[in-house]
């Protein structure tokens, strides 16, 4: 019954794939004005967030938008299904532990799936799906994602997710022709280089760094679909998979939701037909969202802000109407903020920039950069010559420039690239020193 239902909702997904604007908006208001409504009556700190508002659910885009942090301190009063943290808690971590993922916890409309979401800084988020929220979800990805559609429903696919907790979401796909492996990131690399090889999937589905290492480690794989999830795709990387495995598409999605998908053209949409996105303009052309979800139930995700911050691109040559993403330039607490040129401040650098810059450099195959504290910034460099080293610090030292970054103030402190821990989000430029 259930794939029946995850067909149903591929089917009634080409159906939203509107090709006029206008059609996607008013699409989008009618869902909004159901959705608002309904949580606002089921969502006691949504409610809340109304009545000190001083606002009627109709006028929810006025809201002042929510973060991961109030998320997670309301969690018990933010979910429709009477469903507490600590038992949501309890259970993702156990199932991490045994690496056993099938957890669920019973909420009022039944069993629900559960996760963690793999935050690297501050507070961990925790995620609800209920059940027809992830039937959906199936349906959709399906969709999207399938390289042959609809043939390709009728032809046996074989799907390898590399994932560091699967979390029952992935498993609602499991259809008679549609077969998924999920290959467990936390087991040693030859295993999982043997493993994909001997499975040679038709889609390959995993964050860039597992699958660039997966590579580079000599596993053979020739699917028709490589899929980078959970991490910011470079184009370096990219290029890389692309050359190596096949082509590439990217799926953008969060803890908040299923944020942009590929299009048939490998473009990059935001998920307009299911989320509603406000946008708030940042320097250099970036846009910072403010999700709405516009379908999910168990979780409102209603005017949340994100940490990730976009550069959206002009119309796409497939015709979508779908507001088309450039980059995901990664997240806003990640940008570097150093002292400036003319004294006055600060000046925040994105991390994106300092990415172009380095993977510029021949010779140099990867590399992470910290700012470590006010002045000082570490690199890791691999290889690490005296070459590599030069002309890493000779580029950062450009592209700061060109930010009024007053260079000289400035330390470098450059070093081998550590590798990390299995499992952990790979961020190429992040900051983790924080001002007092
Ligand atoms: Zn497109």
């Amino acid at each position: 019954m259930d794939s029946l239902r995850v067909l149903r909702y591929a089917l009634a997904e080409g159906r939203l794939m509107f090709r006029d604007r206008q059609a996607l908006e008013h699409h989008a208001k009618r869902l909004s004005t159901r959705q608002l409504r309904w949580v606002a009556a089921h969502s006691p700190f949504t409610a809340q967030r109304f009545r000190q508002a001083g606002l009627p659910p109709s006028e929810w885009r006025h809201l002042p938008p929510t973060g991961k942090t109030e998320m997670m301190t309301h969690f018990d009063a933010l979910n429709t299904e009477g469903v507490r943290l600590e038992d949501v808690l309890r259970v993702a971590r156990r199932a991490e532990d045994s690496r056993n993922f099938t957890p669920t916890v019973t909420g009022r409309s039944g069993a629900l799936t559960v996760g963690l979401s793999t935050g690297t800084s501050g507070m961990q988020g925790a995620f609800l799906v209920g059940r027809e929220d992830r039937l959906r979800w199936a349906g959709v990805v399906l969709r999207h994602l399938l390289p042959d559609w609809p043939g390709g429903l009728w032809r046996p696919h074989r799907v390898a997710f590399l994932l560091r907790a699967e979390g029952g979401l992935y498993r609602s796909v499991q259809g008679r022709r549609l077969h998924f492996h999920f290959l467990d990131l936390l087991r040693p690399l030859d295993q999982l280089v043997a493993e994909l090889s001997a499975l040679n999937p038709t889609i390959l589905v995993g964050p860039p760094s597992v699958l660039l290492a997966l590579l580079q480690a000599g596993a053979t794989a020739r699917p028709q679909r490589v899929v980078s999830v959970a991490e910011v795709l470079d184009d370096e990387d990219a290029h890389a998979l692309t050359v190596g495995f096949g082509p590439v598409v990217q799926v953008y999605q969060a803890t908040e939701g299923l944020l942009a998908l590929p299009c048939p053209h490998g473009e990059l949409h935001l998920n307009e037909a299911h989320l509603h996105f406000d946008l708030e303009p940042l320097p250099d052309g970036l846009m910072r969202p403010v999700v709405t979800d516009l379908r999910r139930r168990a979780q409102p995700i209603i005017r949340h802000r994100l940490d990730d911050l976009l550069l959206l691109g002009d119309a796409c040559s497939c015709g979508l109407a779908a507001r088309r993403v450039l980059r995901v330039v990664g997240r806003q607490d990640d940008a570097l903020e150093l002292p400036s040129q003319d004294r006055s401040g600060r000046v925040v650098v994105w991390p994106d920039f300092l990415r172009g810059a380095l993977a510029r450099i021949t010779g140099l195959h990867d590399y992470r950069l910290d700012q470590c504290g006010p002045h000082e910034l570490r690199l890791q460099l691999s290889p690490l010559t005296a070459e590599t080293e030069a002309l890493a610090v000779q580029a950062v030292q450009v592209a700061l420039r060109l930010h009024g970054v007053d260079v000289a103030a400035v330390q470098f402190e450059c070093g081998p690239l550590v590798a990390e821990a299995p499992g952990v989000k790979r961020r190429r430029v992040r900051r983790t020193w924080r001002a007092a």
